[in-house]
């Protein structure tokens, strides 16, 4: 069973805990000043294509001054991955983020691999008795905290992998991804609709809760599904502790304590059919909208029990008011002025932040991408509401630039990404979801994003001080997402991985964050050398490691290595004969560290067009090697060769960057502070 993915009881434990508001502003000890603006994802072919083309002039300007360059990624081309090596100049073997998920090794369970986390006893089930233990797997230590020790002062803005908050000496660190909803989850969208069958309630594959709306004359009531209650939890595990020996008494308690597991708000609807408009009624909010129109960030209060509650806030948006009534709700955002747990260093940080600023949407992944995958929202909203999460960043970047309190700022925008893994079908005419007409009306959506960047990159620079080196960059580029590869599929039809019987059906990432998924059904692991969890990653089932392991440390190990790496280069797409696997990575070839023991023992980097399958990425092992991806998400960069997906690094400084690579960037940073570089660097500065 895996752990409940929640962040619950923060509140009361914070609350009892005076603000931490304001530092007193560092004396400069440092001349030099530095911005890094980092844009998820931003593609070097792109940039290059629409400098040319004159669409980015500030981009232009900087490149003019400097260089233009490509920036080699992480072997694993994942976002998390990627900025982790940004931070702290190390392969993945040196931070421990070599995916976005991990596996517990004993049950081969997957969950999400950025945090740890802990939940507190409840004294009584009521009393939290501690905190909730959040912490972050990133291990090694990012530049801006070297660079703090030896007095620069920096601003670290929604950086990835940056929750929870680190201490930076010096500075301010504002957390970015993967900061969660009020669920614990990336980010649950909610979807009220009266046309939704009883078939379609329920929880989505990439994490939204649909519930049908029933009206009785022009009103329905309907709820919120808010947190996981902790203290309903801690009564559910008790319970469960006692195994297959409940009695019917146990089982009519657990069915009740499984009623009440989340915290639920409820919400009633209103709805006028002539005026296409509906009123919804919250907590004593009143919202009135009208079809296609948006709802200000309305506060949400979740009450775990009497003395705990948790503060949330979401906007609703009327997809439809005419014929059928359908309601999205974004997911629950932390408030930045009463987070569940801090979300900034200083704590206060956040609360200041809100008070200069208004309020702005506090989830790592700011933008409507599953909602829109669902086909709950469409393509004109999901844009509108992007370049607001785009907006609620740069004004955070641009007020900590005008406040001349830093020697150094860092902040970090993913609208560009998040645009791209949606609309690459737009732009490549050869992706199994690309329409023309679609493409007339959306196919500049990518443009329009990357203008927004070289828009704000202008505004910077009018702000800071001659003399600033200006560093923009991307963590990875793109591909086109075009087939999903069943890779664990591929293992069980070539030997690696055995199952007896049939899968159960597919999996949700419900499944795991919902805590009650089974995973690896009918695998028999005693005859399993190997199996693929997250994206590309490929495990041996090591003795002594796993929990059933039965390859052994030595030739075995490099025995199996060697097999199924070639093996896997021998994969071809059945209808063309194309080659599918570009690279495959052996664990001591790219990685070193502290945290070896982590890494996949191969990494596989698939071509163009070829990504690893959602199912396999959960472990699962759908009939078929390859299906044409029908998805709106149609762009990736995960599980590709990271050779061929380098992101872009754009100075204006001239650099010695015919190589430069994304763990070049700390030490080049801090030797232009003339920082001594810690050795266990493994990049080298770029000047
Ligand atoms: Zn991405």
């Amino acid at each position: 069973m895996l752990k409940r993915t929640i962040f619950a009881t923060g509140l009361l434990l914070v609350s009892l805990l005076p603000l931490a508001c304001g530092t007193n502003a560092p004396t400069e000890k440092y001349k030099q000043k530095m911005v890094i603006l980092g844009f998820d994802g931003m593609d070097p072919r792109l940039v290059e294509q629409w400098m040319a083309e004159g669409k980015l002039p500030n981009f232009q300007k900087l490149a003019g001054q400097g260089g233009f360059y490509r920036l080699e990624t992480s072997t694993s081309p994942e976002s998390p991955v990627s900025w982790a090596s940004f931070a702290t100049g190390g392969n993945a073997g040196k931070h421990n983020i070599f995916d976005f998920l991990v596996r517990d090794v004993k049950t081969y369970v997957p969950d999400l691999g950025m945090v740890r986390r802990e939940m507190p006893d409840f004294f009584l089930n009521y009393v939290p008795l501690g905190r909730p233990k959040v912490t972050t797997l990133r291990g090694g230590t990012s530049f801006w905290v070297t660079a703090g020790q030896a007095g620069v002062r920096s601003a670290v803005l929604t950086v990835p992998v940056t929750f929870p908050p680190e201490d930076v000496p010096m500075g301010e660190l504002l957390s970015g991804l993967p900061l969660p909803d009020i669920r614990g989850t990336i980010g649950t969208f909610y979807y009220f609709a009266t046309d939704l069958s009883r078939y379609e309630e329920g929880n989505t594959e990439m994490g939204g809760i649909l519930k049908r709306l029933a009206f009785e004359g022009d009103t329905a009531q309907s709820e919120l599904t808010g947190p996981p209650n902790p203290i309903v939890q801690a009564q559910m595990a008790d319970l469960r502790k006692k195994g297959a020996t409940l009695n019917d008494a146990d089982q009519s308690r657990m069915a009740a304590l499984e009623a009440r597991r989340d915290i639920r708000v409820p919400f009633s609807v209103r709805w006028s059919k002539e005026a296409r408009s509906a009123t919804i009624d919250v907590q004593g909010t009143t919202i009135h909208l009208s079809e296609g129109g948006w709802s200000k960030w309305v506060p949400l209060e979740f009450r775990v029990n009497f003395l705990v509650r948790l503060y949330g806030m979401a906007q609703f948006y009327l997809v439809r008011a005419s014929g059928e009534l359908q309601l999205y709700m974004s997911p629950v955002n932390w408030r930045p002025e009463s987070p569940v747990m801090p979300i900034s260093s200083p704590k206060g940080l956040s609360k200041d932040l809100y008070e200069r600023l208004g309020t702005f949407r506090t989830l790592g992944w700011a933008e409507a991408t599953w909602p829109l995958n669902e086909d709950r929202i469409d393509e004109k909203t999901f844009m509108d509401d992007l370049f607001h999460a785009f907006d609620d960043r740069a004004q955070v970047i641009l007020h900590e630039i005008d406040s001349k309190k830093f020697d150094l700022v860092i902040g970090v925008l993913e609208s560009t990404d998040r645009v791209q893994h949606m609309f690459w079908r737009f732009i490549d005419p050869t992706h199994p979801m690309y329409d023309a007409a679609g493409a007339a009306r959306y196919g500049d959506s990518i443009e329009r994003v990357y203008k927004r960047c070289d828009q704000l990159v202008g505004e910077v620079l009018q702000r800071i001080e001659p003399g600033t080196l200006v560093f923009i960059l991307s963590d990875h580029g793109f591909h086109s997402f075009k087939y999903g590869v069943n890779l664990n599929t591929w293992l069980v039809e070539n030997g690696f991985l055995a199952k007896q019987g049939k899968a159960l059906g597919d999996k949700n990432l419900n499944d795991m964050f919902g805590g009650g998924g089974q995973f690896w059904e009918g695998v028999d692991w005693t005859r399993t050398r190997a199996y693929s969890l997250g994206l590309g990653q490929v495990y041996f089932n090591m003795r002594g490691r796993e929990g059933q392991g039965i390859v052994n440390e030595g030739d075995d190990y490099k025995r199996l290595a060697d097999e199924l790496s070639a093996k896997l280069l021998t994969m071809t797409d059945p209808k063309t004969g194309q080659r599918i696997v570009r690279s495959v990575y052996k664990r001591d070839d790219v990685y070193s560290g502290p945290y070896m023991a982590n890494a996949p023992d191969l990494q596989v980097g698939f071509e163009d067009g070829y990504r690893v399958s959602w199912q396999t990425s959960l472990g699962g092992s759908p009939p078929g090697l390859l299906y044409p991806n029908m998805k709106k998400w149609s762009g990736d960069h995960c599980s590709f060769d990271y050779k061929t997906i380098p992101g872009s690094l754009i100075s204006n400084r001239k650099l010695n960057a015919n190589e430069a690579r994304i763990i070049d960037i700390a030490p080049t940073v801090l030797k232009y502070f003339g920082i001594r570089i810690p050795k266990e660097i493994d990049g080298k500065p770029l000047f």
